[in-house]
């Protein structure tokens, strides 16, 4: 089997090292560095960027935990400066050394790569455009044949007609990293992870931030009480948050950025950053002409296998926008190549789903959410446990979260869960296999946890939830 791989990010390389390593001839294209957006621009970055931004949580709760930074007496913060050109070297650094692991990895696996733009000419047909040169290739168009073709060419930030990214004032979600002092007044337009992402990041580096948000709350698709815990947070950290505000226009005005509500109102910045979405990267890709469907987002319709609507044609990820999540490219791109290559397979598990949202605290979610069980009519059984309680969240003063489980009735069963915590990225570990494993709340108390820790919260919630669900947690 000979297949055709276009877009080298989660999606294209996982799918590329199974199908090697169950034999298949592999080829990948990609316009730039293995790892796609999601290592170069999305994933890595922004949680890069983050990662500096949380050595304020040491800074912020040192002193009360009795430990003081000499020449700064009384400064429940100490004095900082925050050297966004290092930082910014260091986001990209690890960006290009992840990348460059990635394409070790996808190398010796025996994966051939090919630099440059992909366009399906025909079922089992890939011409490939060659864009600059890190490969030392030149020429013209390469055809490349196969048996069957992947499509993962991932996503772009959505842009608005009337609000052009100029990458100076008006940035995207890709333009952040152009920056090279913090913004004396970033306005975040997008109240979705993304933009509360960002919106933590640079509030921590000491930016006013403003976000200005459509719906009545921020994170509004997200789980209710912790975006509550994120509001309540930014608005303690001086968060500005402008509410049932949609934007109409944006513009660039010498050195400011305006945001035009549809309203009337303005807001003014130093800088907007616009994050309102991801749209389906499906543009020169010739899908139209070989008949691919498409949907009304414009995204590649594929079945539980991740088949398009030619049966030779596959496609993974966000260019099929059912979960835009590294792990759900990652996911896609895998079962379509045991599907091709004759291996048992399942649909993806999509009760069973894990995200992030890397705020402070982070907000971890897995399968059934408490929104989707009451918009559906779903019945569960609900227990939430906050984290004041929890003596390792009480020694290391960071009480703000909750850990949230559901159960359905009856049988007891994991359907899903949120945690809200500082390392909540980590925590949600332990609910994603009960939930993926269909165990009891009763299965889930009984496995041991660390005391003291965080986890021991994920243990009594479950307990409690097994006594009310099952009517003990002994079984
Ligand atoms: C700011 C931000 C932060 C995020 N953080 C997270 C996170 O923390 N965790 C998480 O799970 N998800 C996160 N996501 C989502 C995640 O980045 C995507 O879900 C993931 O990248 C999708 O992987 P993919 O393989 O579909 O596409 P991509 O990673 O986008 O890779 C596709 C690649 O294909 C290339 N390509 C496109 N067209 C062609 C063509 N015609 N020929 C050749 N190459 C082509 C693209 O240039 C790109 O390199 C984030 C998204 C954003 C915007």
């Amino acid at each position: 089997m000979r297949v055709v791989i276009v877009g080298g990010g989660p999606g294209g390389y996982e799918a590329a090292l199974v199908a090697a390593d169950l034999g298949a001839e592999v080829t990948v294209v990609n316009d730039e560095g293995l790892g796609g957006a999601c290592v170069l621009w999305d994933c890595v970055p922004s949680k890069t960027l983050l990662t500096s931004a949380q050595a304020f949580n040491t800074l912020e709760t040192a002193p009360s935990l009795g430990v003081h930074f000499e020449g700064m007496p009384g400064q429940e913060v100490p004095r900082y400066e925050v050297d966004l050109p290092t930082i910014m070297r260091r986001v990209r650094d690890l960006a290009l050394a992840q990348s460059e692991d990635i394409s070790k990895r996808v190398l010796a696996a025996g994966v051939r790569v090919v630099l440059g733009r992909g366009r399906v000419v025909g079922p089992r047909t890939v011409e490939v455009q060659p864009t600059g040169d890190g490969a030392g290739r030149s020429g013209g168009p390469e055809r490349l044949e196969g048996d069957a073709i992947l499509l993962a060419t991932g996503s772009d930030p959505r842009r608005m007609d009337t609000a052009p990214t100029d990458g100076e004032i008006i940035l995207s979600s890709q333009d952040v990293y152009k920056l090279r002092q913090v913004p004396e007044h970033l306005v975040v337009v997008g109240a979705g992870a993304t933009g509360a992402e960002y919106a933590t990041a640079f509030l921590r580096f000491g930016a006013q931030v403003t976000f200005v948000v459509s719906r009545d709350r921020i994170l509004p698709t997200h789980d209710e009480d912790a975006a509550m815990v994120i509001e309540d947070v930014f608005e303690r950290r001086g968060l500005r948050t402008v509410k049932n505000a949609r934007a109409a226009k944006v513009e660039r005005v010498g050195d400011r950025g305006i945001v035009h509500l549809e309203d009337g109102r303005t807001i003014e910045g130093s800088h907007v950053l616009l994050t309102i979405g991801q749209v389906p990267q499906t543009s020169g890709l010739g899908l139209q002409e070989m008949g691919v469907q498409t949907n009304e987002r414009g995204a590649v319709v594929v079945d539980g296998v991740s088949r398009t609507s030619v049966p030779s044609i596959y496609a993974a990820g966000d260019v099929t926008a059912k979960l835009m999540l590294a792990s759900v490219a990652a996911g896609q791109g895998r079962t379509a190549m045991w599907h091709l290559l004759g291996q048992a397979v399942t649909p993806l598990r999509w009760d069973a789903v894990a995200a992030t949202i890397f705020t402070d605290p982070q907000i971890a979610t897995v399968g059934l959410s408490e929104q989707r069980a009451a918009e559906t009519g779903i019945e569960v059984e609900v227990d939430t446990l906050p984290l004041a309680g929890n003596s390792r969240a009480k020694m290391s003063n960071r009480p703000d979260g909750f850990v949230k489980l559901l159960a359905r009735p009856g049988s007891g069963t994991i359907a899903g869960g949120a945690v809200v915590a500082s390392y909540a990225s980590d925590l949600i570990a332990p609910i994603s296999a009960a939930c993926f494993n269909r165990l009891t709340a009763s299965q889930l108390s009984q496995a041991f946890q660390i005391y003291p820790s965080f986890a021991g919260s994920i243990q009594e919630c479950a307990r409690r939830l097994a006594v009310r669900v099952q009517g003990s947690y002994r079984y």
